[in-house]
């Protein structure tokens, strides 16, 4: 806080052009750099610099040239103070700016201009230690000084003593040396940079003192007219001088203007008693206690007063210690499960479970359930639910794409822009500490340079260790052992393994047809009119209608675009109403002298009822969606049964594929060409599919002889002279996984004997080298994507057979299932008649050269 003091000025200085006031020495100042000369200087300057000396700048206020980003150098004001730069803050918001915080030393004045580019650099000469009041304590300048101090004393006298920085003022008015009190004092009190700038041009003691005295008694005369127009309430003075927490900027603060300021006071002393209500745990305390401290002695103009403000105010609203009380009756989950979700009684069953272990142990530890299976199958619903038998808050947490770490577990404070992570955030806005967090899609996690998210969620549900959660920004440690985590998947496959292993699985299938008419009616319909602001005396859907949505508007496992068609009917029937109410007013207010008839309408069911009803009431008459209603709201349809005209050339065979989204039903085609015997395989394929194609052609050629296949001229090697093409549709999507075995023989033995497969038969299998057929996995899937496709006959492998139980009665009663062990049974029922050879080795399978080695 000294001046010159001993300091010692290089002799060349950069010099920073400011228009934000004028620095003079023992003040300090913050000055905001964002033109490209100041830039300059302060990367090349202060951020590279290491020395004392490169921090010290010369700052010049640039009174003259407003346009300031302007190439010419303005002509500089003869007189700057060199500056010591304290801080430095950059942040690219609204635009690249730096902040500097700047202690001033002394005068000096330019000698010669250097140069000008990047930054201008000048020779100057260091003014402000000529003069030293203690070798002239006596004369007029010690007369002058000592009438200065004593003004300075009375201001501060009038101020609040108990205010610390009051306290330290008045303190330091006794220890800093005369000859400083003019900048000093200059510098805190209301002045206008005009003034200031006099103040700093006065380079003779003398002619300071004489400069600011008078600056020093208005100030004083504008306090004693703003005590007496303030009635003295108790609290006032500290309003008053409360300001400011800086210590070198305050006084000049009080005026009547500083209404906002002062209510700033309030919030502080408010956040204060905040922090002390929340009832945080001792360690968030402390931190809170300390952080209140350091923010009562900032300025508000730094931009860590916001953040420190910011911070405290999430520590205090955070529920530390809010909690709902769970009201957990097993018999009422049960019926409000039910009543939410039809159908997946697997997965009720299993929560209800869950819910009922949680009870009887009254503590949460335990594996995380994880919700697998397609989109829009109410895993969320599910859920929530959950969350509203317990009678606690739901969060849903999306964790799709989030790839960085900090997204869980927050940014540290130092970073511009840092915030808490999604946990923290989450009970944020819940408000209370034991709500249940619905971790969304964890099977979409990222992974990236910024850390893997997945470690950050493994600490998130690790009941040994989630007690003290530490997000980085908190940096304090909050307790999550009473939150309840659900998560939700597509797939497990991507799951991270560490991961994988905390939860326990549960998988919720697609829903046959029969099902979604059902959740349709249940719960689809009725929410979505409800949602359109219509009732069911205006809307009917009848389950017919219903059906044609599902198989024709949609193919989904879930029932989300389901929903969604419902909301475009809902839509268009909304504003058919709302027009037929309208309509009916101004008819029956035309009623008496139009025509009465409406003939020129054409006599819909509606009309009707609303020309013999009231006419300003809404029509009664439930608009029933039928198929030409249909066809009229949601345009022709998107999928129709394409199935059977893709099967009329020999080389196709439908499979059925496991996909995150449900089971699908997937085409293969082959052709051959004359070529010298390559497999081409095209349609984003995996290595595993890759792998099956090759299988097959040699299971085919071992045995071509059997069933009689040849290449185009007859030779007994199908791949003589030939090229083979082996395509699978749909070529956006990759596809991989065992599976497709079976179908791609089927196919190519199509291709080679030029028989078709038959057109209602899917199937699903790997093969072995020598002809077996093995299990694979997501029988239910693919079976219901089957069903939905129109298909008759499903061929699975033998050892899948168990798996039928899963598929509801009537849908294994639709379908005709054939189990095969061995590729001959999936050819012998893929084509109708039987393939010839494998007919003939079916009826004695001991005698089959490739049963018999497999026995
Ligand atoms: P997910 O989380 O599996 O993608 P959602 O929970 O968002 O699916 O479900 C989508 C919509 O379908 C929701 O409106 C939900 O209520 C409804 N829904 C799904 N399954 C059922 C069901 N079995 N019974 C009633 N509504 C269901």
């Amino acid at each position: 806080m000294s001046s010159s003091g001993g300091i010692q000025i290089p002799g060349r200085l950069p010099l920073l052009l400011t228009h934000e006031g004028v620095l003079l020495p023992g003040a300090t100042m913050r000055i905001s750099v964002d033109t490209a000369r100041n830039m300059q200087l302060v990367k090349s300057r202060l951020l590279k610099g290491t020395s004392l000396k490169s921090t010290i700048i010369g700052v010049i206020p640039n009174t003259r040239d407003p346009d300031h980003d302007s190439d010419e150098l303005p002509t500089l004001h003869s007189i700057g103070t060199a500056g010591l730069a304290v801080q430095v803050v950059g942040s690219n918001w609204p635009k690249p700016h730096y902040t500097l915080l700047i202690t001033g030393l002394c005068r000096f004045r330019v000698a010669q201009l250097l140069k000008e580019r990047p930054f201008p650099l000048a020779e100057v000469l260091q003014l402000d230690q000529l003069e030293q009041l203690s070798n002239s304590p006596d004369g007029e300048l010690g007369e002058l000084g000592e009438r200065f101090y004593e003004a300075a004393v009375q201001l501060v006298g009038m101020l609040d003593m108990s205010v610390p920085v009051v306290a330290k003022l008045r303190r330091m008015l006794d220890s800093l040396p005369r000859e400083t009190l003019p900048d000093v004092l200059a510098s805190m009190i209301r002045t206008t940079n005009k003034e200031k700038l006099q103040v700093l041009d006065a380079v003779s003691l003398e002619e300071r003192f004489k400069k600011t005295l008078p600056l020093l008694f208005r100030q004083i005369e504008g306090l004693k007219l703003l005590q007496k127009t303030r009635k003295p309430k108790p609290d006032d003075d500290k309003k008053v001088l409360s300001i400011r927490k800086g210590g070198v900027f305050p006084i000049h603060q009080f005026s009547l203007e500083e209404e906002a300021e002062d209510d700033d006071g309030d919030d502080i002393t408010l956040l204060e008693r905040k922090v002390k209500g929340v009832n945080m745990p001792e360690p968030a305390l402390r931190v809170c206690v300390k952080e209140l401290k350091r923010l009562k002695k900032m300025p508000q103009s730094m931009p860590e007063y916001a953040l420190t403000r910011n911070y405290l105010e999430l520590m205090v609203e955070l529920p530390w210690s809010k909690s709902t009380t769970d009201c957990l009756d097993i018999r009422a989950a049960r019926v409000l499960l039910d009543n939410d979700h039809y159908a997946m009684e697997k997965l009720k069953r299993r929560v209800l479970e869950y819910l009922a272990v949680r009870q009887l142990k009254s503590s949460l530890k335990g594996p995380i359930l994880c919700f697998v299976g397609p989109p829009g199958v109410g895993k969320t619903s599910v859920g929530r639910s959950i969350a509203r038998t317990l009678g606690r808050e739901f969060h849903r947490i999306a964790l799709g794409g989030v790839c960085d770490q900090s997204d869980i577990r927050g940014h540290r404070r130092t970073y511009v822009g840092s915030m808490p992570g999604r946990i923290i955030n989450g009970l944020k806005s819940v408000g209370v500490n034991n709500p249940v967090f619905l971790l969304d899609e964890v099977d979409k996690l990222g992974k990236s340079l910024q850390g893997d998210p997945a470690a950050a969620l493994l600490e998130v549900l690790d009941p040994e260790q989630n007690h003290s959660f530490t997000d980085h920004y908190l940096n304090v440690a909050f307790d999550l052992s009473q939150v309840l985590f659900i998560a939700t998947a597509n797939t497990t496959a991507t799951i991270p393994p560490a991961l994988l292993d905390r939860m326990e699985v549960l998988q919720v299938p697609g829903y046959t047809q029969e099902e979604k008419v059902e959740i349709a009616h249940r719960h689809l319909i009725p929410h979505q009119l409800e949602q359109h602001g219509l009732t069911p005396q205006q809307l009917q859907i009848p389950p017919h209608t219903t059906h044609d949505i599902i198989s024709r508007y949609t193919r989904e496992a879930g029932v989300r675009s389901l929903e969604r068609k419902i909301g475009a009917i809902c839509r268009a029937v909304a504003v058919k109403v709302a027009e037929g109410h309208k309509m009916s007013k101004q008819e029956s207010s035309n009623h008496q002298q139009d025509q009465p008839g409406a003939e020129e309408k054409e006599a819909g069911a509606e009309e009707a009822q609303r020309e013999s009803a009231d006419l300003s009431a809404p029509p009664e008459m439930p608009i029933l969606i039928d198929p030409i209603a249909l066809k009229d709201i949601l345009g022709p349809p998107l999928f129709e049964m394409e199935v059977s005209e893709r099967l009329t050339l020999p080389g196709v065979a439908i499979g059925l594929a496991w996909t995150p989204l449900g089971g699908e039903i997937m085409f293969v085609e082959a052709s051959r060409m004359e070529g010298d015997g390559q497999l081409t395989l095209t349609g984003q394929l995996g290595d595993v599919m890759k792998e099956s194609a090759h299988l097959a052609i040699s299971w085919l050629r071992s045995n071509a002889k059997l069933y009689q296949l040849t290449n185009m001229s007859g030779h007994p090697d199908p791949m003589e002279g030939t090229d083979i093409h082996l395509h699978f549709p749909a070529g956006a999507v990759l596809k991989d996984g065992p599976s497709a075995g079976v179908t791609i023989v089927t196919c190519l033995a199509s291709l080679l004997t030029g028989r078709l497969v038959r057109s209602d038969v899917a199937m699903t299998g790997e093969i072995t080298l020598r002809g077996l057929v093995l299990p694979v996995g997501g029988i239910k899937d693919k079976v219901l994507a089957a069903h939905r496709a129109g298909l008759k006959r499903v061929i699975i492998p033998k050892r899948n057979e168990k798996d039928l139980e899963e598929i509801p009665a009537h849908i294994r009663e639709e379908l005709d299932f054939v189990a095969a062990g061995s590729v001959d049974q999936v050819l012998n029922a893929a084509f109708s008649g039987g393939f010839p050879a494998a007919a003939a080795a079916a009826s004695s399978p001991l005698t089959h050269p490739h049963l018999a080695s497999k026995l």
